[in-house]
């Protein structure tokens, strides 16, 4: 199967590399459903001279270390701007929270993710929990234990220490990078800190900034329960803003970062044409996606110039388009779409 998936791949990918130096389009390319299934991949940009972004809500690692993770199973060299998650927008908050407590929530590595991101002060929500007694009423019923990023060489009077410091210092922000792992204990954690304007145990107070990166089952689900348990048990309803796919930022955000490309791909001499004649501007934008309630009715409100491809992959398995949000295409796998898009910007 994996032999079949290279061959497959090397074929896909060597036609587009011998296309023009020029590129008039670009490619985001969903990951899951479409590029793997499972942990195979079904294609790999090698030498690809079309610039191309690999666009995915999951999340939970760095996009360098996602970078490398996808590079090596797909044998090429992908730069972490080609990775846009879910929680890559988060980036752009660092400012606002750099210096301020903020607490992180989901599977993998937060701490890592959001440090990159320039956050000096985040905590999991694993270790945020572990310095509260009794915070999570079901601990004791839980089966699993937590590995909390506590220092274990911290004496006992030093872990007491931090235990203060934790529990005074106001939480600024809730940051759901990716999906809850602990939903009982994440939700009523997360209800402590919003109705008490981030001091778990103290008096109700304004809430603090809360931010989800995806609509997605698993964030999405977690968010509306999250929504649905706070806005019962708090008068004033749960304030939060929620990015990744479908919110349309996404594919805006994505034009940027295809358009950052364009030097590394481009010949001193051509670089200095586009310089020239002002930013490059592409004709076409193509996403390619498995959902089409995510990635194709996101690149249905992107409009012009994205041009959507539905492949049968993953989530939809349908014989026609789908019924609700219908794409621009729809083929069977990733190969297709390439195909297409070959036969349309280059008459190949
Ligand atoms: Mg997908």
């Amino acid at each position: 199967m994996r032999r079949q998936l290279f061959t497959i791949a090397s074929r896909l990918f060597s036609r587009l590399s011998s296309q023009s130096d020029r590129p008039s389009f670009g490619i985001a390319f969903d990951i899951d459903g479409v590029f793997l299934l499972g942990h195979a991949p079904v294609g790999s940009p090698r030498n690809l001279k079309i610039p191309f972004v690999f666009l995915t809500n999951g999340g939970g690692f760095s996009e360098s270390k996602r970078a490398q993770d996808l590079g090596q199973l797909l044998g090429v060299n992908i730069l972490p701007s080609q990775v846009i998650q879910g929680h890559t927008p988060f980036k752009q908050l660092v400012n606002r929270f750099e210096n301020e407590l903020v607490v992180a929530v989901g599977k993998g590595e937060l701490a890592a993710v959001m440090s990159e991101y320039g956050d000096k002060n985040v905590l999991s929500v694993d270790e945020y929990t572990s310095y509260f007694d009794a915070i999570d009423p079901l601990a004791p019923y839980k089966r699993w234990t937590t590995k909390a990023d506590i220092d274990q060489n911290s004496s006992s009077n030093e872990m007491a220490k931090r235990k203060i410091a934790v529990q005074t210092q106001r939480v600024q922000a809730a940051f759901v990078v990716s999906d809850s792992v602990d939903w009982s204990r994440d939700i009523q954690v997360l209800c402590d800190i919003l109705r008490t304007g981030g001091l778990p145990g103290r008096e109700t107070a304004k809430q603090p900034h809360a931010t989800f990166p995806a609509e997605r089952l698993g964030v999405g689900a977690f968010r509306i329960a999250l929504e649905a348990i706070y806005n019962r048990t708090h008068p004033i309803l749960l304030a939060y803003t929620s990015y990744g796919k479908p919110n349309p930022f996404v594919y805006a955000n994505a034009e940027t970062v295809l358009r950052n490309l364009m030097p590394s791909l481009l010949s001193n001499l051509d670089v200095e044409n586009t310089i020239n004649s002002g930013i490059h501007c592409f004709k076409s934008l193509y996403m390619i996606g498995d959902n089409p309630k995510i990635d194709i009715r996101c690149a249905r409100q992107a409009g012009d110039p994205w041009f959507s491809i539905l492949t049968r992959t993953g989530v939809f398995k349908g014989k026609d388009n789908h019924s609700e949000f219908p794409a621009d295409l729809v083929v069977d796998t990733v190969e297709d779409a390439v195909n297409f898009m070959l036969r349309k910007e280059c008459g190949s």
